[in-house]
């Protein structure tokens, strides 16, 4: 019978093949990126993308498991779709907006799948293993808020004005005077 053993470990595997596609994908993003901002988070979120696979197989250890993988069709979609957007936007002055729209796709997905995985490590009785789990669900979000300010903060208003890709500014929102970026914020 399938459990919810079962599917904890489905959506593990699903991760560990996601998160691996992932740190493959995350070098091609920063090379296509203009602004420096976004480029220095791509490769901060490499770094941390390649701790969560040692994460990942941390958790499969805290279940007494070898780690595999199980492909994330998801993950596939998405990151094709983030190529073909990257190659058709790439000269233009909303490359990073289009960039960060992508990694919000995949960040947000990352943040559903930890989410669930997080509380079914807790539901299973494994301590470790759900620790684990909301370190990295907490790094996906603090990421996602990181390309959310990134975008409000220049490369919105970079893409709306077309200016010339690379002249972002990096300024938080706060500091951000330009009404047409305060009407965005929340
Ligand atoms: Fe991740
Ligand atoms: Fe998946
Ligand atoms: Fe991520």
């Amino acid at each position: 019978m399938k459990t919810l053993e079962t599917l904890f470990f489905d959506e593990l595997a699903d991760m560990y093949d996601a998160e691996q596609r992932i740190a493959r994908a995350l070098p091609k993003m920063k090379k296509a990126a203009t602004c420096k901002h976004l480029q220095k988070a791509f490769e901060d979120h490499l770094e941390q993308t390649q701790g969560q696979v040692t994460r990942l197989e941390k958790v499969f250890k805290a279940f007494g498991k070898t780690a595999k993988g199980k492909t994330c069709d998801a993950t596939v979609g998405l990151l094709k779709e983030g190529d073909e957007i990257a190659a058709e936007f790439k000269g233009s002055p909303a490359i990073n907006a289009a960039l960060i729209a992508s990694a919000q796709k995949v960040e947000h997905y990352e943040i559903a799948s930890y989410g669930c995985l997080h509380e079914w490590a807790g539901l299973l009785g494994n301590e470790e293993a759900r620790e684990l789990l909301l370190e990295t669900l907490d790094e996906e979000k603090q990421t996602d808020d990181k390309l959310t300010e990134l975008a409000r903060s220049s490369t919105n208003e970079e893409a709306l004005e077309g200016a010339e890709p690379g002249e972002a500014t990096g300024k938080s929102s706060t500091e951000n005077k330009s009404p047409r970026l305060a009407r965005n914020v929340r």
